[in-house]
């Protein structure tokens, strides 16, 4: 049985750590500052960091690799086709490692960055769970800083289609600022009022709102809802253009995302 626990990283930031509870042994997500795991493992002297997963190689998923990996000699594993620091396992689309011993699936899922992966794990003890990095947010997903919206559209497709009671991490507390943008693009959709009612309560108490899990994001996501005739005739409206593919109404939401 794996548990997860969010250690908070700079303003924003979640550390996911992974716990195989019964042998005291744990896996830290994207550790972008290493100070908060080390100061998880010295409150918890038994438990052991027996590896380290990176999504992508931006900054703040990886600024704390180098430092973990000396001081634990965890294993660091990340995406094949991104320069990550003290990379052991390089993982590409299609692969499968063991993780704490569960299987979990590696996708590529390029946009945000062209190398970003994914890590999904559906073993018969779990709720199957998902780490999306900076692809799929609660509410959002990342900027498309490297790939175009038919690639980041394809990713968080593959995303959505998911087992619906997938548990979403990812690595930022952006969630009540993406649910605001789902609210302006679907105005009378009452699932996301009711989401954003209970986001807002959870962060005015400065709870987290994690994890997701994938039904919500279809109920309540803009950019996994670009099939719905609502979004696409709000796209429509932004843009002034007819879109003919969905990739165009994700295209349109993210740019108007970017300014809001
Ligand atoms: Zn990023």
């Amino acid at each position: 049985m794996l548990t997860f626990t969010a250690l908070p990283a700079f303003n924003d930031n979640y550390i996911w750590l992974i716990q195989d509870t019964q042998r005291q042994l744990c896996a830290a997500v994207d550790p972008g500052d290493a100070q908060p795991v080390l100061d998880w493992l010295a409150d918890h002297p038994q438990w052991q960091l027996t590896d380290i997963l990176v999504t992508h190689y931006h900054h703040d998923h990886i600024g704390g690799v180098s430092t973990l990996k000396e001081a634990t000699q965890a294993k660091v594993t990340g995406p094949a086709r991104e320069t990550i620091p003290s990379l052991d396992l390089p993982v590409d689309e299609g692969m499968h490692i063991d993780l704490l011993g569960h299987t979990v699936q590696v996708f590529a899922v390029p946009g945000h960055t062209l190398g970003h992966v994914a890590y999904f794990c559906n073993s018969s003890n779990n709720q199957p769970w998902l780490l999306s990095g900076d692809t799929l947010f609660a509410g959002g997903c990342g900027r498309m800083f490297e790939g175009h919206p038919e690639q980041m559209y394809a990713s968080l497709s593959r995303l959505a289609a998911l087992p619906d009671d997938t548990l979403v991490y990812c690595t930022h507390e952006y969630t009540l600022s993406n649910l605001l943008f789902a609210q302006a693009v679907e105005p009378s959709n009452q699932d996301i009022q009711q989401r954003l009612d209970t986001v807002r309560q959870l962060r005015a108490e400065q709870r987290i709102t994690l994890p997701s899990y994938i039904a919500l994001e279809k109920r309540t996501n803009p950019f996994l809802r670009c099939e719905d005739p609502i979004v696409i005739r709000a796209a429509e409206e932004k843009s002034q253009i007819k879109p003919t593919q969905n990739y165009e109404v994700f295209a349109t939401l993210r740019s108007w995302k970017d300014t809001f």
